[in-house]
């Protein structure tokens, strides 16, 4: 039982006829609205008006023929098909007629062809429509991927392009015509380990989505970076005809997170320094603000003798020297940080401050059995050099102050060496030395090697990062070798205009 209803049209001026074309689709198990016509305008009024599956067509009809009538159905209803029911009309305008568009011709003493007529034009427009709505599918889906804002390559079962989209060259700098043929590969900025990509087609050749992210290298050469799904793409019987590789340039949200990692440890660096600096005033401030308050105090009381009265005068004196060096090197850390250390060069002999800076540790140095060494080449005692010469006193008095204050026996040795057009000073001890983990970060602010509230050594932890400031400042380097327990030598570089000495 057919269960479809059709809507046919009828244009018969002989009603006998009409009667016989609907009885022989009848016969054949056509469920149908036959509507009749016999004239120009009823028929033209119809096919205006109704939506038909089907027009069985006359041809020769007082004042209208089969042919016009054919020419008016394509122009009001192209999609219906149009079959003409006729007596003889001879082999050219038959011909004419299928030209014209007709699905066929039937002539009205064989109508027993006219059930095989009609369901091949029936099935003509059933494929038609199913070509047309796949055609429209295929259409709206190839638009998504042209206008898509994310890459879309398509290779081949050997994963060589295919297909790539817009977006993609737009990316990448590449043309389609330069990208296809070539693997994916062309993308690559070498950074991924061979073994990911070979992890990559194991999924993807095996029928698994691959997902993951690329480092890769547009033409200009710059990089991006890219989150990408790739999978393979099956015919009929599941074998892979190709890959697809659908990415989404993340390069900017990849660099925000970058951005935000490196914001989030600046502020708990800040915040450590913070409470670095609060427990260092705490220490560096109050312990000799107490000695200076406790031993002034002390001074003024009566019956003291005069041993007691120099040995308060002399601690009060030393709580002094500390208070005034910490708030020294806040004030010389806080310049440097602020991009605000003024640098003052003159020419100035190196083997003179030198001297100077010996003879000034001497007295120290021998307080804490420690023996001090001078060391330079002595066709450099007259080398003048166009440095600064009170910030490179400052960076060597900490370092000796350092040495001294780290050694309990042995020697401190400092001097420089000529390398090429830099000098290179060194401070060399005997001391405690400096494990290597501490030593990666031992030119911070803050930097103490037991950095608790307990330990034996006084400073503000700032003397290192000072030094490091003043030697960038002054266009050099600084490093360090060293071990626990097997002393320290700080080494730094500046670069100078010798004058005078043997080259
Ligand atoms: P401070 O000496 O005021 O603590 P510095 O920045 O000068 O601050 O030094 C930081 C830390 O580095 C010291 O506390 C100490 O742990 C270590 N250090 C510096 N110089 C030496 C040295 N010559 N020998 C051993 N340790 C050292």
């Amino acid at each position: 039982m057919r269960e479809i209803v059709l809507n046919i049209l009828c244009l018969e001026d002989n009603p006998d006829d009409a009667e016989l074309i609907r009885h022989r689709l009848k016969k054949e198990g056509y469920k149908m609205q036959f509507v009749i016509v016999s004239t120009k305008k009823e028929y033209l009024d119809k096919i205006k008006t109704v939506t038909f599956d089907l027009i069985l067509c006359d041809y020769n009809l007082p004042g209208y023929s089969g042919m016009t009538a054919l020419q008016h159905a394509r122009q009001i209803c192209p999609d219906v098909p149009f079959i003409c029911v006729s007596g003889t009309i001879g082999e050219y305008l038959a011909v004419e007629l299928l030209k014209q568009g007709a699905s066929d011709y039937v002539m009205k003493d064989q109508l027993d062809k006219l059930p095989f007529a009609v369901r091949r034009a029936l099935k003509e427009v059933q494929e038609q429509t199913a070509r047309h709505k796949a055609e429209n599918e295929l259409r709206k889906l190839s638009q998504a991927v042209q206008q898509s804002p994310v890459s879309i390559i398509i290779t081949n079962e050997h994963g060589e392009i295919e297909y790539v989209n817009p977006k993609t060259t737009e990316l990448t700098g590449y043309s389609s015509e330069e990208l296809i043929g070539k693997k994916p590969r062309i993308f690559s900025s070498g950074e991924k380990p061979e073994e990911d990509y070979q992890n990559l087609w194991k999924t993807v050749s095996s029928g698994s989505e691959w997902q993951g992210e690329f480092h890769n290298k547009k033409k200009n050469g710059e990089l991006y970076w890219e989150a990408a799904s790739i999978s393979p793409i099956l015919d009929y019987e599941g074998k892979i005809t190709n890959y697809l590789a659908v990415k989404e340039n993340i390069t900017e949200r990849k660099e925000f997170i970058i951005e935000l990692v490196k914001a989030k440890a600046k502020a708990e660096s800040g915040d450590r320094l913070k409470t670095a600096f609060m427990n260092n005033i705490s220490h560096e401030i109050r312990t000799p603000l107490n000695h200076i308050l406790g031993f002034g105090q002390m001074l003024i009381e009566p019956d003291l003798s005069q041993d007691e009265k120099k040995e308060y005068y002399g601690i009060l004196n030393a709580g002094c020297d500390r208070l005034m060096n910490t708030v020294n090197d806040y004030m010389d850390i806080s310049l440097i940080a602020s991009g605000n250390m003024e640098v003052h060069k003159r020419l100035f002999a190196i083997r003179n401050l030198l001297e100077e800076i010996y003879d000034k540790f001497l007295k120290t140095a021998q307080t804490n059995r420690l023996a001090l060494i001078l060391q330079t080449q002595p066709a450099d005692s007259i080398l003048q050099i166009n440095s600064d010469q009170g910030l490179l006193r400052k960076a060597l008095r900490h370092l000796l102050n350092n040495a001294i204050k780290f050694s309990k026996e042995g020697s401190v040795s400092f001097g420089f060496e000529r390398k090429g057009s830099e000098l290179e000073f060194f401070v060399k001890d005997t001391g405690v030395g400096i494990s290597a983990d501490v030593q990666a970060h031992i030119f911070d602010k803050f930097t103490q090697e037991n950095a608790s509230n307990t330990r034996g050594y006084e400073g503000s932890g700032l003397g290192l990062s000072i030094v490091r400031g003043i030697v960038e400042l002054l266009g050099g380097r600084i490093w360090i070798k060293s071990a626990k327990g097997e002393g320290a030598s700080f080494f730094f570089t500046i670069p100078v205009d010798i004058h005078g000495g043997e080259k």
